[in-house]
């Protein structure tokens, strides 16, 4: 469903998981469902490697993915292993590598419907003329090639395979990160519509905060392949309280316009691999003490637990 047997895929997913085999480590949240939890996090803190683990595409070195407290990885029924497939779904941050070009558009929405045998070859046109419709693309549509289309109409038709399957859980990694400011908020709003038409939960990861902001019920901060900040929006923007938290707001300032880059943050990310002892943001926090140095911050709740923070200095 992944056309992970697509060369051209694979080395997509290849290039981006080679630093992080190591990188993401005690990651826990829930998502209710029919909602959005948001993951955000520079390049490089592991947003991409815990989206492509839950969708099945990466296997974690240790440690284990649970869907409805079954461990896919350990799944050996391969008709159990798909049927769990079919129920989450992978939107990709590049409109432009992730369809496969030689393919007319029919054909690819079409895939998943037929890898899951989920209804008759004869029935499969209709419905993906049903899917061109509701992402907003013409029945004719589905006559064309991936490269005649825009970015957006491309993230549609990729929204529209991942609908083919009728996924519960949709996980979006950047899903509108390469398009124009302008056509951001189309897809988005997209995605909105349809979440609460089929009642789907999102995995949404940006670096965006303003599309964070206008997307998230609850967010994640991520750094380094660990939650720092978990908060609900309104909580989280308007009292971020760790410090890297803070440090990506000072980074944004317009969080209310679309199309922001939060890229713009004080020192260097380390290295993944080589993570800072205790709270391995102490290299580039203002308030380091020495105890940030030695000792690794436990997870507190605040705010009635509508905020959970690992900093030794947060107080409230
Ligand atoms: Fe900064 Fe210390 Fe908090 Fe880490 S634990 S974020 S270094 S104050
Ligand atoms: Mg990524």
């Amino acid at each position: 469903v992944f056309d992970v047997s697509k060369p051209w895929l694979n080395r997509m997913l290849a290039m981006e998981s080679k630093r992080f085999l190591t990188a993401v480590d005690t990651v826990d949240f829930d998502i209710p469902k029919g909602k959005t939890f948001a993951l955000v996090g520079e390049s490089g803190s592991g947003k991409s490697t815990i989206g492509r683990m839950i969708v099945g595409l990466q296997k974690p070195t240790s440690g284990q993915v649970l869907i409805d407290g079954e461990d896919f990885f350990a799944i050996k029924d391969q008709k159990r292993k798909l049927a769990m497939r079919r129920r989450i779904q992978m939107i990709f941050q590049s409109p432009y590598a992730s369809l496969n070009p030689r393919w007319r558009v029919r054909h690819i929405i079409g895939e998943p419907i037929r890898a899951f045998e989920l209804m008759p070859a004869g029935e499969v046109d209709k419905r993906v003329a049903e899917l061109l419709d509701q992402v907003g693309l013409a029945k004719s549509d589905g006559e064309k090639f991936p490269h005649e289309f825009s970015g957006g109409q491309r993230q549609r038709i990729a929204i529209a395979r991942a609908l083919a399957s009728n996924p519960e859980f949709i996980v979006c990694d950047e899903p509108t990160s390469a398009l124009d400011v302008s056509v951001q908020s189309q897809v988005l709003n997209l995605m909105k519509t349809l979440q609460r038409e089929l009642g789907l939960t999102y995995l949404f990861i940006s670096h965006d905060l303003s599309v964070i902001r206008y997307m998230a019920d609850e967010i994640g901060v991520l750094y380094l392949g660990r939650l720092v900040e978990v908060a609900d929006r309104d909580s989280l923007f308007e009292n971020p309280r760790h410090p890297y938290t803070r440090m990506l707001m000072d980074a944004a300032p317009h969080i209310d316009a679309f199309g922001r880059t939060a890229e713009i943050v004080s020192g260097e990310i380390p290295d993944p691999i080589d993570k800072p002892k205790g709270c391995s943001f102490h290299p580039r926090c203002t308030l380091t003490e020495d105890r940030c140095r030695q000792e690794r911050p436990a997870v507190r709740e605040f705010d009635g637990g509508k905020a959970k923070v690992a900093c030794h200095l947060c107080t409230a």
